[in-house]
């Protein structure tokens, strides 16, 4: 097959939870790009409105990923999907020390069991195909500790090493019915969840990244379509980092 061809989603359907902005849009809009008819899942529809104007062919779903039975309408709405990617997330800043359990609480239950319902949903339609492609988009906070000053955010380092270990640990169940399951780890980048973050940091992050700079709007798109397309067919159960290097430090 044509190098290219690998990379073609033509005849795919891929559900996007977090679609509506961010990260998980910049992934629905790579996945179109190679041409994969697109649903993007999120709670608020108001944010929808910037996403159409990029995609204006898009499925958009209200959904709350807490909650199965709003997942399962999502899912019956769009049909049967050939790529998964659990963008939805969330996050809360502060003193581990002082951080209240609700916070603790939801941010492991957005991150961590949402993607995992959105993902058994999915296997079934998956499995039954014999074939199909997860993506958890965690962080480079579930593979190393942050200093205070650089993310005061336990639970949702948490959340993003629970991530990384379900999607080992589903790539192993699921891998003989032919689904895929892999993770991004992205780095730091612009988005509505870092805006307050960023500016205050960034000087820090950059001393600590070996391209010496944060990610920038489009740089996370590429990895995920290798890892939702049929170019990465053999690979299950991986974490990708795209941090500019700093997890090799
Ligand atoms: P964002 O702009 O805040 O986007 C978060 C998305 O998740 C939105 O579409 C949001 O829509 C949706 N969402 C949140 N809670 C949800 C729920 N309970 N059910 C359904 N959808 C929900 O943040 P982002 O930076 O693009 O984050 C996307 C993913 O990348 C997250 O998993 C985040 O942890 C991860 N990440 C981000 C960075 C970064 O530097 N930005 C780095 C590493 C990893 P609603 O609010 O309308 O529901």
């Amino acid at each position: 097959m044509n190098i290219l061809e690998q990379f073609n989603l033509h005849g795919k359907t891929a559900l996007v939870t977090g679609g509506s902005r961010g990260l998980g849009l910049e992934i629905a809009y790579g996945l179109h790009q190679a041409g994969a008819r697109v649903a993007l899942l999120a709670r608020r529809e108001s944010f929808f409105a910037e996403a159409l104007k990029l995609i204006p062919k898009a499925i958009t779903i209200v959904a709350d990923v807490q909650d199965e039975a709003s997942l399962e309408a999502a899912f019956a709405q769009v049909g049967p999907v050939d790529i998964l990617v659990n963008a939805a997330g969330i996050t809360w800043g502060q003193d581990a020390l002082e951080v209240p359990v609700e916070k603790v609480r939801q941010v492991l239950d957005v991150n961590i069991t949402g993607a995992f319902l959105a993902s058994r949903i999915a296997a079934r339609g998956m499995k039954a195909k014999g074939y199909g492609k997860i993506l958890n988009v965690a962080s480079v906070a579930g593979l190393a500790g942050s200093p205070s000053e650089i993310m005061d955010a336990a639970a949702y380092s948490a959340s993003k090493g629970g991530l990384i270990a379900l999607t080992r640990d589903l790539a192993v169940k699921w891998g003989p019915f032919g689904i895929r399951v892999n993770a991004l780890a992205p780095g730091f980048f612009p988005t509505r969840m870092t805006e307050k973050l960023l500016p205050r940091i960034e000087a820090l992050v950059q001393a600590r990244t070996p391209l010496g700079r944060l990610g920038q709007t489009g740089e996370l798109a590429a990895a995920a379509l290798y890892l939702c397309s049929p170019a990465s067919d053999y690979v299950t159960g991986q974490v990708l980092a795209v941090d500019g290097g700093m997890t090799a430090l």
